[in-house]
């Protein structure tokens, strides 16, 4: 029997709703995010539950000045985002936009402007990034650890297993879907997520891979991590080291500057071993 998170196909949208990130947001996506690391501009995006978007595809489009004009920089499908190694870096890099239009068949959709760190002006720009850096700065006897996140699909191709008419996942051990009504289940950012605690996740039970748990809940542990990648209920987080998994069961903002969320307190629960999570490759 799974542990996995008990929601159904047609998608557990008060999770979705905990979503931290608003830009971008309008009738097809539920966010879009850029954020900026080490010369490489990423955007994340997730649309709505509930629209019929599976086999669309995204085309990629940057503008380098604070003009109308784009470029169309790639067109992707089957993912939910994209790197741009090569922005235009100058002292007005936190200036560039870009935009995202989905296709499929005759539809079309084009999203507003997305801003590296949100709508935030230069001053508050420098103020998130110092924030951030003090934030970080972790005293010695915090811990962090570096995985990966799983972000769960809420779009795509439906799984055989899920009943056609009550929309209900009749397997919850499903190696197709892991659980979600979507084939493949989860998708891998490609940035690792690197989880601070307080506590030494080697000295918890819940990293003890020999210890049967049996029918003893695990105890959930709390994290504070960057949000610079956003964050769901539901989402995995996997330690690289121990491949421990772990459910994602909620999100709160810990810092922000403007509403851009700089830093979560993440309450994650360690997947019970024979979960069918730990079926799904990391790449
Ligand atoms: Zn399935």
């Amino acid at each position: 029997m799974s542990l996995g998170p008990p929601v159904t196909f047609e998608s557990n949208t008060d999770s979705l709703q905990a979503a931290q990130y608003t830009w971008g947001a309008d009738e097809y996506f539920m966010y879009i995010v850029a954020t900026w690391t080490y010369n490489t501009v990423t955007l994340y995006w997730q649309l709505k539950p509930g629209k019929d978007l599976s086999g669309a595809t995204f085309t990629i489009y940057r503008s380098n000045l604070n003009d109308d004009q784009y470029t169309t920089l790639a067109t992707v499908s089957d993912t939910w985002y994209y790197e741009d190694r090569n922005p235009p870096i100058s002292g007005t890099v936190l200036s560039i936009h870009y935009k995202i239009k989905i296709t499929k068949g005759d539809f079309n959709h084009e999203s507003g402007p997305v801003y590296v760190f949100g709508n935030l002006n230069t001053r508050q720009k420098l103020l998130a990034k110092a924030i951030l850096r003090r934030l970080l700065f972790c005293p010695r006897y915090w811990h962090t650890f570096e995985g990966v996140l799983l972000k769960r699909r809420y779009n795509g191709v439906r799984c055989a297993c899920v009943d056609s008419i009550t929309k209900e996942i009749l397997n919850s051990d499903c190696t197709t879907c892991f659980g979600t009504g979507i084939q493949g289940g989860y998708w891998q950012p490609p940035s690792k997520v690197a989880m601070i605690t307080r506590t030494p996740l080697s000295l918890t039970p819940t990293l003890d891979t020999n210890l049967n748990m049996g029918t003893v809940a695990p105890q959930p542990i709390r994290f504070q991590t960057p949000a610079n990648i956003p964050i769901n209920k539901h989402d995995v987080w996997v330690h690289l080291i121990s491949n421990r998994r772990f459910y994602i069961n909620e999100v709160q903002v810990a810092a922000e500057v403007e509403g851009l969320p700089l830093l979560y307190v993440v309450e994650a629960r360690p997947a019970d071993l024979k979960d069918v999570i730990y079926r799904k490759e990391i790449v």
